[in-house]
């Protein structure tokens, strides 16, 4: 009896489905299927490894907020800017008023 409850409750990889959505949607935007649910899952993983990290402070308005708060930049040792989107997106707005 037991058997049969085992049987249809199938374990669902998250990873698997994430990857699957990936791969039918790569041919969309000529990317080769793989590859594309590869880099899906690693954005993915750096995205819960910031979300587990500790606050950062905003360069600009000096507040701690969480890490989404702030845009990635690949080039910076955190993969994180130095000012939170609020902060970045005022700057953007600034600079285009005095130009
Ligand atoms: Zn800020």
């Amino acid at each position: 009896m037991t058997d049969e409850l085992e049987e249809t409750e199938e374990q669902i990889d998250p990873d698997e489905l994430i990857a699957q959505a990936a791969r039918d949607a790569a041919p969309r935007y000529g990317l080769d299927p793989d590859d594309f649910a590869r880099r899906v899952l690693a954005q993915r993983d750096r995205r819960k490894e910031r979300a587990s990290r500790p606050a950062k402070e905003c360069s600009d308005c000096r507040e701690h907020l969480p890490a989404r708060m702030f845009a990635e930049d690949a080039a910076r040792p955190d993969g994180l800017q130095r000012y939170c989107k609020r902060c970045a997106s005022d700057r953007v707005n600034r600079s285009r008023r005095m130009s």
